[in-house]
């Protein structure tokens, strides 16, 4: 399918296939917010961090302002701020914050991504665009050859793991419950809610608990 992860990005960056989302990746650029005038990337976000770890951090999509305005996913945006500040917390992350590409944060053993690479309107892409952008993820997630776990945030990240399994023939018969693992094969599935500002302004997700959480998983990793 791709050479290696360098070629599908190359690939990635310049991919169409879901017209609404292609034209919605340019429209938010235009939007009157405190980015207004920025210029933006407006283009597929690809997956950032080691690609050779042991750790997978799945999200759903490229926020707006964040991945879609600076090209680095969970960069620049609310979720990004929580989300890198508890890894840096429990230490997965060289700082505390994610602001822009040249900014110099890198990811101890881990590499992220999401679902789709392309901001879908409102946060919800469709069952389309989601498996549009699935042999992305998948070639991701195939050349993870050190992959031991996977932190899945949010019910639609898991349901895309869970195609993942299905396609390489393994059931994965779990519901998605926040807050718990079990694993598959030789890898851990963790499950949390996504870190959104909705998600965190009504304390669904609280951040203590999550770094709690993301310490597990790096004692796991450390076994
Ligand atoms: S969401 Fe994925 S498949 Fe759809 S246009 Fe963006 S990169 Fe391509």
């Amino acid at each position: 399918m791709f050479r290696d992860l360098e070629e599908m990005n190359e690939i990635l960056i310049k991919c169409e296939k879901c017209p609404r989302l292609v034209k919605f990746r340019v429209e938010v650029a235009k939007r009157k917010n405190r980015f207004f005038g920025e210029e933006y990337w407006s283009k597929p976000v690809p997956g950032y961090g080691d690609h050779n770890g042991n750790l997978l951090i799945l999200g759903l999509a490229p926020a707006a302002t964040g991945g879609n305005r600076t090209g680095r996913i969970f960069t620049g945006d609310k979720s990004a701020e929580f989300l890198v500040s508890c890894l840096y917390e429990a230490g997965f992350t060289n700082k505390s914050t994610s602001l822009r590409k040249d900014d110099g944060l890198f990811y101890y053993n881990t590499y992220v991504t999401a679902v789709v690479k392309c901001v879908p309107p409102n946060d919800k892409p469709t069952r389309e665009e989601i498996e549009n952008c699935f042999p992305y993820l998948e070639f991701e997630i195939d050349s993870m050859k050190n992959l031991r776990a996977v932190l899945v945030l949010g019910r639609i990240a898991f349901q895309s793991l869970k195609m993942y399994y299905r396609k390489k023939g393994v059931a994965m018969e779990r519901d998605f419950v926040s807050g718990e693992f079990f694993n598959i094969n030789n890898v851990r599935i963790y499950m949390h809610y996504h870190p959104s500002p909705r998600n965190v302004n009504t304390g669904r997700v609280n951040k203590e608990e999550f770094v709690n959480f993301l310490k597990k998983i790096r004692e796991y990793l450390s076994e």
